[in-house]
């Protein structure tokens, strides 16, 4: 097989090529994912299998897609979480790009040695609702042990049925930071423990090289945003409860990137480390990737804030005045801002940052927890942008 690092490469330069133009994160939902899933279906002639494995509550099918004649199954499910529709894009890309042209060498190799099966939108109620629980509001991510949810369930069963190597659980994350730096996360990995202890199992250790293995081959692409997610136990979600049953599963949790909001840049990361150690998995070359790389990934901070803007100077009707930056968190799919910081906020950093000097802080933002309107808040930086002059 090809040396990883020809294949990254070649994912990355020639992405354009296979990533689905016409769906966004804006448009994924069900009825537009099963439309792109039926041409893929029909483009790929037999490479990708599809079968409706369940219904959710709202009766919207489940898909699984599978392509590969490997005996090593690896299972891939996303946005269980209705509203993390990220790796569901990176999914189909991934299917785009074998149904592309299934006889590149490498692909061909990979899927004659496992098969891939994926589960792209898990919680269909969800995504329709841009939210994160299903339609009877239960977190689909704690449900693996009861498996009240028809959602839970159904990848249960597909589960059982596929018995795994390896899994991949995809989500979302919030805003955070790369440990107690000032840099975003652009993705977190995390290869769940399988009991309290945090104990590191034959099994668990191999989804940690396969997060070293993902950490190192984005790194040329990424420097290093890249955070380790939290590792407290939690016996409900599924990657703890997969790992505890033998398969390696890695946590991949999609970040953020300045000047990203559509998440363009982080869906691309996704497909290209998620194809990389598919690859690195039929291949067995993940064991060699170096546990240090794993172990040394920061874990999430909390440095970073949407909107960071600098300068301002804080007034109290006794008179005092003090220069103070502003922190600001943003509503996911709303146009509601948080104010959640205001004061010395030269150890964070923003996905977006305004230096203005020495402008007066509005009383209505003014308070840790004010609710504002997001455009109430860049209305008031055009007015100081355009009283300024050009600034940052
Ligand atoms: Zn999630």
């Amino acid at each position: 097989m090809n040396t990883p690092s020809s294949v990254i490469q070649s994912l990355h330069e020639s992405y354009g090529t296979y990533r689905l133009h016409h769906l966004s994160a804006a448009a994924c939902v069900h009825a537009e994912v099963q439309r792109e899933i039926d041409l893929i279906v029909a483009r790929g002639a037999g490479v990708v299998r599809r079968r409706d494995i369940g219904r959710s509550i709202e009766e919207r099918n489940i898909v699984l897609l599978s392509a590969g004649t490997g005996t090593r199954n690896v299972m891939l499910w996303s946005q269980m979480h209705g509203d993390e529709p990220t790796a569901t894009l990176a999914l189909l890309d991934i299917l785009a790009r074998i149904v592309q042209d299934p006889l590149t060498p490498w692909l061909a190799e990979m899927l004659s040695a496992i098969t891939v099966h994926m589960i792209p939108m898990l919680n269909p109620d969800g995504a329709e609702l841009r939210r994160r629980c299903n339609a009877a509001g239960i977190d689909i991510n704690r449900d693996a042990r009861a498996a009240v949810s028809p959602e839970a369930r159904t990848l249960l069963k597909a589960y059982r049925e596929l018995t795994p190597e390896f899994g991949f659980n995809l989500h979302d994350q919030d805003l955070r930071s790369v440990g107690d730096t000032t840099q975003p996360a652009a993705l977190a990995l995390l290869a769940p423990p399988s009991d309290p202890a945090r104990s590191v199992s034959h099994t668990r250790l191999r989804a940690m090289r396969i997060g070293a293995l993902v950490a190192t081959v984005l790194q040329p692409y990424i420097g290093g945003r890249i955070a380790r997610y939290d590792d407290t136990h939690e016996c409900r979600a599924f990657g703890d409860l997969f790992q505890s049953l033998g398969t390696s599963t890695l946590l991949i949790e999609s970040g953020h990137w300045p000047g990203d909001p559509e998440k363009e840049y982080i869906r691309k990361m996704n497909a290209v480390a998620i194809l990389t150690a598919l690859w690195s998995i039929a291949a067995g070359s993940y064991e060699d990737a170096e546990l240090e790389f794993y172990r040394d990934i920061p874990v999430n901070g909390r440095r970073v804030f949407d909107l960071l803007i600098r300068g301002l100077e804080a007034r109290h009707p006794s008179g005092w005045t003090g220069p103070v930056d502003l922190g600001v968190m943003f509503e996911r799919n709303s146009d509601r801002a948080i104010i959640k910081e205001i004061g010395d906020l030269s150890t964070h950093g923003g996905l977006e940052t305004h230096t203005i000097g020495a402008r007066p802080l509005p009383p209505q933002l003014a308070r840790v927890e004010a609710v504002v309107r997001r455009a109430e808040i860049y209305d008031l930086l055009q007015i100081y942008r355009h009283d300024a002059g050009p600034g940052s």
